[in-house]
Formats: C-alpha cells, structure tokens, sequence
C-alpha cells in the first residue's frame, strides 16, 4: 500500500518570522497523521523550520537545486549543500521554474540524478499546457516528461522519487482538474513507468496531484486509486487550511 505525501509548495513566500509562527501552528494540528508532511520552503527559511520542524512529524525540502556539486555558478545552491543542512525533498522541475527560468527536461533529469546521488527526495513536476489539453496531447506530453525525466535511473531509483502531475493551466488559477481526469492522468504516468521499469516499480512510486488543491476538494482528489496526495501552492500558506488538507480523510 502506498502512503499518501501531501507537501506544500510556499513558492516565493514567508520571511523567517512568518515560517517560524507557521511551523509552531501546524505541528499539533497534524501530529496525528499517517500521512507524511512536507513544507518546500525558500532557501532563506530552511535553517529556521529545520530548527522548528526537528522532533515533529514535518519534514522540509527545498524548491530548487542546481545539478552541479560545486562550481561557478553565482546564485545556486548544489544538493550536496541541502543534504548536509538536513533538508530531505526537493522540488524539480515546477512548471514555474520549466516557464521563467529556462528549465528543460534535460536540466531536470540531470537535478534528478544530482538529488538521489546526494539521498534527497526529490518531487518532479510534469503536467500539460491548457494549449496541449485543448489539442488532445495531455497523455504524450506527460508521459514524455516523465519518461525524459528518470532516463538512465535504475528501476531502485525510480522508486525513490516522488511525482506530481500538476496540470498548468490548474496552478495558481483556481480551475481544479476533476478528480477523474487528473486520476486519468496519473494512471497514464504510472503506466509509461510499468512499461519502462516493470509493474512493482510503478506500483510503489508516490505520484502526486497539484494544481488548486483546496480543503474543499483534496479527499476528492486523494481518493482516487492512483492518487498519492497532492503538491499544494497557494493553500499552503495558510496553516489552518494545509492542516485541513493533510487530514483530509477527517
Ligand atoms: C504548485 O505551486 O505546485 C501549485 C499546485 O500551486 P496551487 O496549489 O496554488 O495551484
């Protein structure tokens, strides 16, 4: 049986303080989940919900890395440089990253490779275009992404990483994907994966859905036989609701 993983995704929100008083709010409201709990915060917040997080059923990750260990690269942060400040997922790959900063299939491959030689978890993001959804390609465009994403990984290293399907036309807009069709979506993903790395690897990778996941529909969406839990933007930032979401079989 796989495990539901519901993270958060506060993208270029929280100062310290915010992501302090956060963290405190949180923890008791989640304390009793089966379900694991994950807060992908900005670089300037890990130290502190590290801090905050340590004892507690949270775990941190970060929403970017780059895929070399060290080097001439102004501005980066290498995994080797997450990992040994004790964060344990990343985000790879966010739609958001693949739109303004040049993200490519290959670049997320590589920071896939660099996470798991480095033992971070990483969540790698696929998802289609309204564009790509109108003209019918949604199954090709995901299952190609996903497929150029874990190239050249063993079928143990596929198994550790997390994927989630966010549709972007679903991110940050409020228009949620049906809990039939994203559950469409991800049966498809884990279908190209069965037929590349065999059956028991697909049965157990985690794959998420994201895109507007709310209170109001996440056990909805979560209820779904291919859906691990969901990635969360916007309804993160709001402890009451993520806490609601994290519990939502309640
Ligand atoms: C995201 O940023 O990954 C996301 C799914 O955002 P939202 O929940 O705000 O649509």
């Amino acid at each position: 049986m796989r495990r539901k993983v519901i993270a958060g995704n506060w993208k270029m929100n929280m100062l310290p303080n915010e992501a302090i008083e956060f963290v405190q709010k949180l923890e008791p409201l989640v304390k009793d989940t089966k379900n694991e709990v994950i807060l992908c915060v900005p670089y300037t917040d890990l130290f502190y919900t590290l801090n905050m997080a340590q004892g507690t059923n949270i775990k941190i990750g970060a929403q970017n890395m780059h895929y070399e260990s060290k080097g001439a690269f102004t501005g980066e942060v290498s995994a080797e440089m997450l990992k040994c400040i004790g964060v344990e997922y990343v985000i790879i790959g966010h739609s958001e990253r693949r739109a303004y900063f040049a993200e490519t299939d290959e670049t997320v491959n590589k920071k896939l490779k660099s996470a798991l030689k480095n033992e971070l978890k990483p969540i790698v993001c696929v998802g289609e275009s309204l564009e790509q959804r109108e003209k019918g390609e949604t199954k090709d465009i995901i299952t190609n992404q996903t497929r150029l994403a874990l190239e050249g990984l063993s079928p143990e290293e596929v198994e550790k990483v997390i994927i989630a399907y966010e549709p972007i036309w679903a991110i940050g807009t409020g228009k949620t994907a049906t809990a039939n069709d994203a559950e469409e979506s991800i049966h498809a993903i884990r279908e190209e994966i069965s037929k590349i790395y065999g059956q028991d690897t697909s049965d157990r990778v985690i794959i998420q859905y994201g895109g507007s996941v709310k209170s109001s529909n996440s056990q909805e969406l979560f209820s779904m036989p291919d859906i691990d839990g969901g990635l969360v933007g916007g309804a993160s930032l709001d402890a009451n609701e993520f806490a609601k979401i994290v519990n939502f079989e309640n």
